[in-house]
């Protein structure tokens, strides 16, 4: 799912609560978790069953 674009959030995966957990971009890249692009954050589909959390503080604005 990486892409060229620079990366805007950092996915973290919840197996045991079965959450997506997004949250804004961390400065350390964890080979663990995810760091998406803006695009690829919105157009995430999660897995069946799965809930998205929204932890982001730094949701940026929605283009004019
Ligand atoms: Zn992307």
């Amino acid at each position: 799912m990486r892409c060229g674009a620079y990366p805007a959030a950092t996915v973290a995966l919840a197996y045991a609560s079965r959450e997506v957990v997004i949250d804004d971009l961390l400065p350390e890249r964890d080979p663990n978790l995810l760091d998406l692009c803006g695009e690829h954050v919105e157009r995430m589909v999660p897995p069946r069953g799965w809930t998205v959390r929204d932890l982001r503080t730094l949701v940026p604005a929605a283009a004019e």
